[in-house]
């Protein structure tokens, strides 16, 4: 049977660069696998980029209204494998139809994503994927002390930035790093029992 899989973790943890390998060891073995990615991340436009320095074409940017389940069966038929590179910006609903996917047409979909914004705050994407799929695994990096780093750090500048928008891409003076729970609420001054989630 089929599984939906969410592959989480910071900035800069190497999500990408899996997708990549993923993609290529389907790719030997004969077999078909699509890339997607959600229109809301503009680095790189319709390429995914790793740290490393690998880039790909995506087969396909989701927009916001894309209902996934349609666009598979209609553009697609059968596929071996999706995958997904910045899964957090999928809303609720598109998760729930790569759910459909996994179940009704017995694909395998493999997500990739962040579990917070900037500012330790959720994203729907994830918070769905983190709730309803099959398995989980934590891609880990590392804080500058050494400890896991759970958070991203955005930087403005080269100072932390704790207010903006949740979608801010690299460039323009913007960049992230990332940190454990106590360095980034020594960086942000963020105090967590003040939550401000807005989401949808
Ligand atoms: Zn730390």
């Amino acid at each position: 049977m089929a599984k939906l899989y969410f592959f989480y973790g910071a900035m800069n943890s190497g999500k990408t660069t899996r997708i990549l390998q993923c993609n290529y060891n389907y790719e030997e073995q004969g077999m078909r696998s699509i890339i997607m990615k959600p229109a809301t991340d503009t680095k790189g436009q319709d390429k995914i980029v790793s740290r490393i320095g690998a880039t790909k074409k995506v087969d396909y940017l989701i927009s916001k209204d894309e209902n996934i389940f349609d666009l598979v069966i209609n553009e697609y038929g059968h596929v071996d494998l999706i995958l997904v590179d910045e899964a957090q910006f999928l809303t609720t609903r598109q998760v729930n139809q790569l759910m459909d996917i996994v179940v009704d047409l017995d694909i395998p979909v493999m997500c990739y994503g962040l579990r917070t914004d900037f500012k330790g705050n959720d994203f729907p994407g994830s918070r769905r994927l983190l709730a309803i799929s099959h398995e989980l695994t934590e891609i880990k990096t590392i804080c500058e002390c050494g400890k896991k780093a759970m958070f991203n750090v955005r930087l403005v500048n080269g100072k932390v930035a704790t207010e903006g928008e949740s979608v801010a891409i690299d460039g323009e003076g913007v960049s992230y790093t990332v940190a454990c729970s106590k360095c980034f609420k020594m960086k942000t001054r963020k105090k967590f029992d003040h939550p401000t989630t807005t989401y949808e």
